[in-house]
């Protein structure tokens, strides 16, 4: 997966590939699932959800450009797989899943690991973000929203960075939001495709 996937599509950042090759992953799939653990494609993890391709995420990853000091958000917590990651690069991580039995999962996948030590997961609506945390050094968001969400900007500190899908349900682009000196700039990095954002400022259901 690492050597295939990741290094061979342009992966760089060694601390992340690092971490890809450290955190079991078959520990945050489905017991059915886990002959396809470092397939190169997205996997269900129950409740309509995903757990997604691991180029995707460690693009995600990657793109935060993490030191190591860092508080982080983490919107969608899904399995856990992506906090796990985050909190081998991170400072501090603060996951919120909107699901509460996929809370319950992750925080048992994270505590089974051992890799909770600097994790919290919390069950609510992230694209609210979670403001008694705030601020971020920056945000990830593991599922499609149709704008950038106004509260996570607003949580996001300066400087900062938030990587998150948007576009439309069906189509989105991986977007990368840096907060520097009072401005934010915004550029698109690629093509992806993610479950929606569901919540106050996510997809409404005319969108
Ligand atoms: N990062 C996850 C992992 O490593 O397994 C996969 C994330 S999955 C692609 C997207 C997740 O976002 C789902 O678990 C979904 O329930 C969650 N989600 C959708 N809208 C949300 C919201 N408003 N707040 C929190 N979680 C949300």
């Amino acid at each position: 997966m690492v050597d295939e996937q990741l290094r061979g599509r342009g992966i760089r950042d060694v601390r992340v590939l690092r971490a890809m090759l450290e955190i079991p992953r078959e520990e945050f799939v489905l017991q059915e699932l886990r002959h396809q653990t470092y397939g190169d494609e997205p996997l269900r993890i129950g409740y309509g959800q995903t757990i997604s391709q691991p180029y995707i995420t460690a693009r995600m990853v990657e793109l935060l450009e993490l030191g190591g000091d860092e508080r982080l958000l983490d919107v969608g917590t899904g399995s856990g797989y992506h906090a796990a990651l985050l909190g081998a690069l991170a400072g501090e991580v603060i996951s919120i899943e909107r699901i509460p039995e996929l809370a319950a999962i992750a925080m048992d996948n994270l505590r089974r690991t051992g890799l909770d030590r600097n994790i919290t997961v919390v069950c609510g609506d992230g694209s609210l973000g979670v403001p008694d945390h705030a601020p971020f050094d920056a945000i990830s968001v593991a599922a499609a929203a149709p704008r950038i969400p106004h509260a996570l900007l607003a949580q996001l500190a300066d400087p900062g960075i938030l990587v998150i899908p948007a576009g439309t349900r069906m189509d989105q682009e991986l977007r990368v939001v840096r907060k520097r000196e009072g401005r934010v700039e915004e550029r698109g990095v690629s093509p992806c495709r993610f479950v929606p954002l569901v919540g106050s400022e996510g997809f409404k259901d005319n969108e």
